[in-house]
This record gives structure tokens, C-alpha cells and sequence, in this order.
């Protein structure tokens, strides 16, 4: 488990699930009162717990623990973090907050969606009701000594995602909004599995380009500067992918050959092709669960236009 300060007030935990360094995010925000971004699994939830206590933060003073959406790899495990946080509540977007409450749904599914993966994640526990702020558009929480955390909407990877911006930093925590930032290669993949809304995604993304950011805090994975270059980098490769999956289902082409041409048209990809094979996780959530998100999107939106 790995701490690295990465302002004056924010601190990056690397909860190192299963071992796999510069995967999974947690974010520390301390103002007067101290938030948590992003908990990632329930399997390392004991290295955000070392992580508080290597920087000396007392478990009471945690306010708020905000997850992006309630993917496993964000906020799967709220529910056991919070046994450990006795004043902490938790923000999720409205959609999320009931899978929060009674998460058999989400695990059922996931086992489905991830197999092996989801049983490497762990099973999520149950938050308790009270303790959710099922957040909309824009909500504001105010740590104290001018650190706020604004909620953004920002649907797309998924129905229930939620970003949030650091006005003090002009800074963007994009969960899987923005895609996966592979920071040791300086490489950016999309995430976007079934049933993902290329449309709202690109919504989404423009709400965050207007907001004129300086730095993104990636869930997947660290802090990356040149923020709206990147989004809009983003922006490209996933209009990129979703012609290709277009063009490869109006030729009768199946996944293989349209990943295989996302391959040969997609730089970024190629560069990062290594990195994704050997990566425990990549390997089966980028190059399948991301292209089919595409393949899905096209078949059911045939004429939006790219
Ligand atoms: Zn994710």
C-alpha cells in the first residue's frame, strides 16, 4: 500500500487490489473535515484503512465517503469501510444509493458481467440506509478551510455515475467518466461496457471540458495534468471506436475482427496493447467488456451521428 501527497490537501491511497499496483484509486480530501473519493473494492478495503492510519486520520473524522458509481472496483466496499467510520456518510448518485443499501442485485450481477473478477473484488456489504446522501446534480459539501466537493452528474459509463469537482484545485475526480488513464505508460483507454449511452457519455464529457479544469484525479489511475487535453483526447478515441464498431457491424464483422481493427486504428491502443494483455483485469474489461459496450451502442443507435 502506497500513500502519495498529491496537493496540499489531497492524498492518493493506492489500495492495491489483489496486489495490482496503479490500478485502483482512493482519494483522501481533508479540510476541516475529511472525505474519502472512491473506496475501491471490498478485498482491499484494509489498505484504505492503513492508509488513514499511516496519515494519522482518526476514523471520526471522516464526514462523507463519496464513491463515483457503484461499480465494485469504486464502491464495492463502502459497506465495510463504514463499519470502520463511525460518523461518515456515504454520497452516491440517487440511481446507486437503493444496490448500496441491498447489494445482492449488484453482486448477482457482477458475478455474471466479471465472473472471477467479482469474486476477486469480493461480495459488497450492505450500507445503512440513513447513512446514504443519494446525491443529484450539483450538491456542494463544504469541508471547512475553502476545500469543497461539488457533484456532477455525469451519466454514460453508467446510469448511476457521479463526478465530482474540487473548485480549489480546478479539479475533476472523473471516476470512469473520462476513461482509464494508464499513468505509468501516459496512455488513455476507454471504459465503457454494456449497456454503455456513448451519447450521454459524450455529454458528460463536455459538462467537464466547460468546467475548464486544470488536473483530473483518475480513479484508474493518479493525477494527471493538462485535464481538458485529455478529455478531449478521450472524446476522439471514443468516437474513434464507436465508427469502427459501426463499420465492422454493417459488414457482418463479430467482435474479434472490430477489436482487431480497433487495434490497428487506435494508436493509443496499440501503444498500450502490452500493458492490457499482462494486466489481470485490462485483459478482459478493455478489449471485451469495452468493445461490446460499443458493438451495443451502434446496434441500437444506428444513425447518431460521429
Ligand atoms: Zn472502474
Amino acid at each position: 500500500m502506497n500513500i502519495t501527497k498529491i496537493e496540499n490537501h489531497i492524498y492518493l491511497i493506492d489500495v492495491e487490489t489483489a496486489g495490482i499496483k496503479n490500478f485502483i484509486a482512493s482519494y483522501i480530501l481533508k479540510g476541516k473535515q475529511t472525505a474519502i473519493i472512491e473506496t475501491g473494492p471490498v478485498s482491499s478495503i484494509h489498505n484504505v484503512l492503513s492508509g488513514l492510519r499511516e496519515l494519522n486520520i482518526k476514523p471520526e473524522e471522516i464526514a462523507y465517503v463519496a464513491v463515483s458509481h457503484i461499480h465494485l472496483d469504486h464502491g464495492g466496499g463502502v459497506g465495510t469501510l463504514l463499519k470502520f467510520l463511525p460518523k461518515a456518510k456515504v454520497i452516491v448518485h440517487q440511481r446507486g444509493a437503493p444496490h448500496l443499501a441491498n447489494p445482492e442485485k449488484l453482486w448477482q450481477q457482477s458475478l455474471k458481467v466479471l465472473g472471477n473478477i467479482a469474486e476477486m473484488y469480493g461480495k459488497p456489504e450492505p450500507v445503512p440506509e440513513e447513512r446514504i446522501i443519494a446525491a443529484t446534480d450539483d450538491l456542494t459539501f463544504d469541508l471547512g478551510e475553502d476545500v469543497k466537493l461539488k457533484v456532477l452528474e455525469t451519466l454514460g459509463h453508467a446510469s448511476h455515475h457521479l463526478s465530482y469537482y474540487e473548485p480549489s484545485t480546478k479539479g475533476i475526480f472523473p471516476g470512469d467518466a473520462a476513461g482509464i488513464y494508464l499513468n505509468e505508460i501516459g496512455v488513455i483507454v476507454p471504459t465503457t461496457p454494456p449497456p454503455f449511452r456513448l451519447d450521454i457519455a459524450l455529454a458528460s464529457l463536455d459538462k467537464l471540458i466547460e468546467l475548464k479544469p486544470k488536473v483530473l484525479y483518475y480513479s484508474h489511475f493518479g493525477k494527471a495534468h493538462n485535464a481538458i487535453e485529455k478529455l478531449q483526447t478521450y472524446v476522439r478515441q471514443v468516437k474513434l471506436w464507436a465508427k469502427i464498431a459501426r463499420e465492422g457491424i454493417e459488414n457482418g464483422e463479430g467482435i474479434e475482427a472490430i477489436r482487431q481493427r480497433i487495434i490497428e486504428k487506435d494508436e493509443a491502443v496499440r501503444k498500450a496493447l502490452q500493458y492490457i494483455q499482462n494486466h489481470l483485469v485490462l485483459s478482459e474489461t478493455t478489449l471485451n467488456e469495452s468493445v461490446q459496450g460499443f458493438i451495443g451502442f451502434v446496434e441500437k443507435f444506428p444513425d447518431f451521428p460521429l
